[in-house]
């Protein structure tokens, strides 16, 4: 059977993105995005220097490297998504549109 062959291994695909991730950091965009200084999630005024490159759709759950899923993140969101299950990350979202 040769029907999977032409489907990249999720492997690939975590790397082909990771790999443009690291591009995407060295460009005017993301600087610009950096420059904004805010956390795209909880809105707080963050340091440039502060900010991490965050995607929306996570990498290993088939996210893409685009613009539009790429976002920049506090320190503090970025270990708290890291550490929630989706379902989870949602409601914490969910609680930061409430304090608003
Ligand atoms: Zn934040």
């Amino acid at each position: 059977m040769t029907e999977n062959f032409f489907i990249p291994s999720d492997e690939e695909h975590v790397q082909r993105e990771r790999a443009k991730a690291r591009e995407l950091r060295h460009s005017q965009w993301w600087k610009g995005q950096k420059g904004r200084g805010q956390c795209y999630y909880c809105k707080a005024r963050v340091a440039p220097g502060d900010l991490t490159m965050d995607h929306i759709v996570p990498v290993i759950r088939g996210g893409k490297t685009t613009k539009s899923n790429v976002v920049t993140s506090c320190k503090s969101c970025n270990d708290a998504k890291n550490h929630m299950l989706p379902v989870e990350w949602v409601a914490y979202l969910e609680s930061l549109r409430k304090r608003e």
